[in-house]
């Protein structure tokens, strides 16, 4: 790629990861894009509209950089401490893409002021104390300088009220949203869920469309539907997903241990 030296091991080029890995990634990159592009087809949407996450948690950094180099911009974590250190990490090894990171997983309140220093939007708000702490974290960096505005999120919303996926019942979803509404820095874009393993998609997809729309006639701000994995993308396309947050089928497969 450049020409430019290794500094001491601290500027890799994606080369590095070998020709195999870029390949298998720019494989599956394409495959995942005509699959959007497919869904999009069938649903009659432009898919432009879909945007593409690349879930890289338990995946080093350099695929990151590999994934910009094919042309991601989005990426996203599950844990705040993973997170930061890859988004650093990605930071030094591309410095001049313009990328953005999501935190996706269940977040506690103590790791407020740790993940508003990485994510440039957190999908995974599910209460009010939650959105509080977050809101206290911006405010302490606009205050230092440290930040200017304020900080995009999303409701991730339980399907099932199942308290280990994390989510917002979906009946206190419009509460939670008027409340993060009113915060100055906070801005609620949309609503985010994953969707329960065994139930039937189609049906969990509709619901999550209709209280979507239901929202977005007293918050027109909110404009994001984050919905749809590896598995069930098409599904969440069909029912207005805006946004698809794919690791297995881009990366390959986790290490069951550090699943999450
Ligand atoms: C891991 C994860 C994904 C991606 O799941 P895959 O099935 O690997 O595509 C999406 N959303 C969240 C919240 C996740 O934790």
């Amino acid at each position: 790629m450049s020409g430019k030296p290794d500094n001491a091991g601290a500027a890799r080029n994606a080369d590095d990861l070998g020709a195999a890995r870029l390949d298998q990634l720019r494989q599956s990159l394409a495959a995942v894009k005509a699959r959007i592009a497919d869904a999009c087809a069938s649903a009659g949407r432009d898919p432009a509209e879909v945007r593409l996450l690349a879930v890289t948690k338990t995946f080093p950094a350099i695929d990151v950089a590999a994934l910009i180099d094919l042309g991601l911009r989005d990426f996203a974590e599950n844990k705040d401490q993973e997170g930061g250190a890859k988004a650093a990490e990605a930071a030094r090894l591309r410095p001049d893409a313009d990328v953005r990171w999501h935190m996706v997983g269940r977040l506690q309140r103590n790791k407020a002021r740790t993940v508003v220093r990485w994510a440039d939007e957190v999908q995974s708000v599910d209460s009010p104390r939650l959105a509080d702490a977050l809101g206290r974290a911006v405010a302490n960096r606009i205050e230092r300088g440290e930040r200017s505005g304020p900080l995009d999120v999303q409701v991730q919303v339980s399907m099932d009220a199942d308290p280990e996926r994390g989510g917002c019942p979906s009946e206190d979803v419009p509460d939670l949203v008027k409340h993060i509404d009113q915060m100055s820095e906070l801005s609620v874009t949309g609503l985010m869920t994953v969707a329960p393993i065994d139930a039937d998609q189609d049906s969990v997809f509709a619901r999550l469309q209709r209280l979507f729309h239901q929202v977005q006639r007293d918050f027109p701000g909110v404009v994001e539907l984050s919905a749809g994995m590896s598995g069930d993308l098409e599904r969440a396309v069909a029912h207005g997903s805006t946004c698809v947050r794919v690791g297995t089928a881009l990366l390959g497969g986790r290490e069951l241990a550090s699943r999450g």
